[in-house]
């Protein structure tokens, strides 16, 4: 059995058509919904990720600005352009693009985004809201949304499920198994003190691997049958991006699996423009927008 290779790019195109109508109604009713991002420094694959971010909302119709800073900006001329950006009118979303350098405080610049603008889902309110199941108010983090996004356009069982997330990060790992949990998936975690990985991936039916580790997971530790999905993002030293999982072998095991490129990685993206126009639908109806002119 080969798995049928979930096409990342395929279904982030299908989310951003369903974007473009709401991005119209919002237009008709006077507002373009509005990314900002903080960029600090010039690490190359940040600036990547940036341009990705900005091509993305150019092709759905938001604004976007990218708000560049020296790596030795300090932390107080940060603040006050990130609580400038929560005060303008024409941004509705705002992210910072990690990882910020040493010696700024990542914790109090993200607490500063207002919550509603916090379309990463990184303030201590959305993580909070993620951890007790409030998902209609909150952000969720754009990877792990994305991963459940997949799982579901592929009409993939979660409830009930032994779902197994390798990564125990505050951006993929974590929220990602809170995600599945309010699913009702049954929830392992492993990290990288977990004795003896293989002995918990093979019993998943859902293998959600976010470690960074290229080729971590080779066909002996996974179940015949399993849904894997590839998060991690590694790039070798000939210069090519691998994920953390070993494609070719999996592939002749599971029931479905996600490349990379073009798995997660497409729905990253997808997932912050949708944030943002979720954002600005928010912000619209609590200025009085009625309901009807946004359904
Ligand atoms: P991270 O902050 O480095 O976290 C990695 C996690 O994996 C940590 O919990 C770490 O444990 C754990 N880990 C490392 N080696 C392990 C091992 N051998 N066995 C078990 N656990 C292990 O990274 P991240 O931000 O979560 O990102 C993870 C990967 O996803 C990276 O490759 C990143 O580039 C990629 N990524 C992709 C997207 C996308 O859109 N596709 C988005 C975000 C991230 P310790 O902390 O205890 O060491």
């Amino acid at each position: 059995m080969t798995a049928k290779i979930i096409d990342g790019k395929a279904v982030a195109q299908r989310v951003r058509q369903e974007l473009k109508p709401r991005v119209e109604r919002l237009r008709a009713l006077g507002v373009q919904p509005g990314l900002a991002v903080i960029l600090v420094g010039s690490n190359p694959a940040s600036k990547v990720y940036v341009g990705q971010k900005t091509k993305a909302c150019a092709e759905v119709g938001v604004h976007s600005e990218v708000h560049e800073f020296p790596g030795n900006v300090d932390q107080d001329s940060l603040i006050r352009r990130i609580q400038a950006l929560n005060a303008s009118p024409k941004i509705h979303g705002m992210i910072v693009q990690l990882p910020l350098p040493d010696h700024l405080d990542m914790r109090r610049i993200l607490e500063t985004i207002a919550v509603e603008k916090d379309v990463d889902g990184f303030h201590l309110y959305n993580v909070g809201g993620l951890v007790i199941g409030q998902d209609h108010t909150v952000f969720p983090p754009c990877t792990p949304y994305g991963v459940q996004w997949l799982l579901e356009s592929e009409g993939i069982r979660i409830e009930g499920q032994n779902v197994v997330v390798v990564g125990a990060s505050n951006i993929v790992g974590k929220p990602m198994a809170l995600m599945l949990l309010k699913k009702e998936a049954t929830v392992s975690i492993c990290h990288i003190k977990t004795r003896d990985l293989a002995q918990y991936t093979i019993l998943a039916d859902i293998l959600v691997v976010a470690a960074g580790k290229p080729r971590l997971i080779t066909a002996p530790m996974v179940k015949r049958g399993a849904v894997v999905i590839d998060v991690g993002i590694n790039r070798l030293p000939d210069g090519t991006l691998a994920g953390d999982v070993d494609f070719e072998e999996v592939k002749e095991k599971a029931s479905h699996i996600t490349p990379v490129p073009g798995g997660v990685g497409p729905m990253t993206v997808t997932m912050l423009i949708w944030n943002t126009v979720e954002a600005a639908e928010r912000i619209l109806k609590r200025n009085g927008a009625p309901e009807t002119a946004l359904a």
